[in-house]
């Protein structure tokens, strides 16, 4: 019997089994995909939002706040990236010189922050503005993430720490028994005291699998994105927002920790959880709205398109609640800003359901994660000692990342190792790059295979059934 069964590996997941790997617990996490972080944590814009966005009175305010305090040690501890750019609301008349105001006053009240700039002053942190830009509410605080990268860490080092992780397990069925809960997948079933619904998109229907009523709907809303290749890393400094209206916070310019932009996100509400097609109204929509904030984009530049789909609920704030049975704990609608809010979340569901109920104590003893070696960031010196000491260093697959095959097999390796070729991309990104794996694709599939001792026909292109290769050569399909 499990202390605790965490259902869903996405940000939210996997930092509360991180934050349970600090204690004496048994705790196994269950994600239905064969890799942490392939839903909603795959795509999204990667901002630690500051917290003065969200209204007052909300678990969406407070959640935000705090979280956004907790990232630069929580990415210091995983050993991941986290790069605090700032940011710029931008202002185009007067009215929505308004709301740059109440959002100043609401961010001075929660401790963060801001100023008012006009014009010229914000010529100087940015100098692609559209000429209809007039005022901007400049941030320091607001940073920027790998949010896969975070979740990815924070399983390996709970791992490290005794916590276990089942890829490829749904949950299709949750008994409550006297002592606890059963919960069924197609192939095994667990047993634990308590179970934590993390399921992003499926929170409601994993909530009625336990609760049997739907107590709140999950409601997907798409956002779109193109992505622009690292030659335009400084295209922009900041993350730019337009003024949030009651839709939301708009279309955005985005730098990502690797240089690339992020242009986007639309926001379309559709009926399917798992529709993550991009769309020609939703990229015209994202084309004509990033026109408004900044001029010259190098449209020639983009290398990508993807869409990820918001998990909101009808209530429109975060759930984070024990549900209608007793230590079945729901931590849903997690729409953003849940990736700046989960490590306060985290400790928000440890500190008022976990730690009553357990009290567990403290490991004295924690294992912290080890960096990966990225060969294209070492100095001269270090490449020549790592490949003196294993030539697979020096083997280059991704030319445009610079990806050697012996970070690849690393990442294999590792604990929740990848399994899949965007499992690869995703840790190590071979496929990131202006060829989007055009060149690299093959040679990431032969390394899976020899690692994993797996023909190359069985390697999957993302998720499990997905293989990148149909027959041999001279074979039919
Ligand atoms: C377009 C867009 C932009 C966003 N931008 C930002 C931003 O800039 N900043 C910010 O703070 N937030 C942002 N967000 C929100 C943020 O991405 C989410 O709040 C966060 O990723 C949610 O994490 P999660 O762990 O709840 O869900 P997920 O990452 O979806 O994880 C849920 C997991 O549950 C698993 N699962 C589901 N059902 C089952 C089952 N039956 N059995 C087993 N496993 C199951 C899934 O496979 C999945 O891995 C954005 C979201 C979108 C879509």
């Amino acid at each position: 019997m499990e202390d605790i069964l965490i259902i869903g590996g996405g940000i939210i997941g996997s930092l509360i089994a991180y934050q349970c790997s600090k204690f004496h617990c048994n705790v196994t996490l269950l994600d239905k995909e064969n890799d942490i972080a392939n839903e909603t944590t795959m795509a999204n814009s990667a901002i630690i939002h500051a917290g003065y966005d969200p209204e007052e009175y909300t678990m969406k305010a407070r959640m935000n706040v705090r979280g956004a305090r907790l990232y630069a040690s929580l990415c210091r501890e995983l050993k991941v990236d986290y790069k605090q750019v700032g940011s710029l609301v931008l202002a185009r008349n007067e009215e929505e010189l308004n709301t740059l105001r109440k959002l100043a006053q609401r961010a001075k009240k929660r401790g963060i922050n801001t100023e008012i700039l006009n014009r010229s002053e914000l010529l100087m942190q940015e100098k692609n503005l559209s000429d209809e830009v007039i005022y901007g509410l400049r941030c320091p605080q607001t940073a920027i993430v790998t949010p896969w990268k975070v979740a990815i860490a924070a399983i390996e080092t709970a791992m490290a720490n005794q916590v276990k992780c089942e890829l490829n397990q749904e949950v299709i069925a949750i008994e409550k028994m006297e002592d606890g809960f059963l919960v069924k997948t197609q192939e095994k079933e667990y047993r634990a005291q308590m179970v934590i619904n993390c399921a992003g998109l499926h929170a409601d229907d994993v909530h009625e699998m336990a609760c049997g009523t739907r107590d709140f709907e999950i409601l997907p809303r798409r956002g779109e994105y193109f992505v622009l290749s690292k030659d335009c890393a400084h295209f922009v400094n900041h993350v730019l927002y337009p003024c949030p209206t009651e839709a939301g916070k708009g279309v955005l310019v985005v730098p990502t920790v690797h240089g690339n932009i992020l242009l986007g996100p639309n926001a379309e509400n559709i009926n399917e959880k798992e529709n993550v097609d991009t769309t020609k109204n939703g990229l015209e929509y994202i084309r004509e709205s990033v026109g408004h904030l900044v001029k010259n984009v190098p449209w020639g530049e983009v290398i990508h398109s993807f869409s990820g789909l918001r998990p909101a609920s009808d209530r429109n704030d975060f759930i984070i609640e024990e549900s209608r049975v007793k230590d079945f704990i729901d931590v849903a609608g997690i729409e953003s800003p849940g990736l700046a809010s989960a490590p306060a979340i985290a400790e928000y569901v440890f500190e008022n359901f976990i730690e009553p109920k357990f009290h567990f104590s403290k490991r004295l003893y924690f294992s912290h994660r080890q960096k990966n070696i990225e060969i294209a960031k070492c100095s001269d010196a270090d490449k020549k000692m790592y490949i003196e000491h294993n030539p697979r260093y020096g083997e280059i697959v991704c030319r445009c990342e610079q990806i050697s095959v012996q970070e690849i097999v690393n990442c294999i390796k590792r604990n929740c190792g990848a399994r899949s070729v965007v499992a690869v991309k995703k840790r190590v990104r071979p496929g990131m790059g202006k060829c989007q794996g055009g060149f690299c694709e093959p040679m990431v599939v032969k390394i899976l295979a020899e690692t994993l001792g797996i023909s190359p026909l069985e390697v999957d292109y993302n998720k499990k059934n997905s293989p990148v290769l149909l027959a041999k050569k001279g074979e039919d399909e």
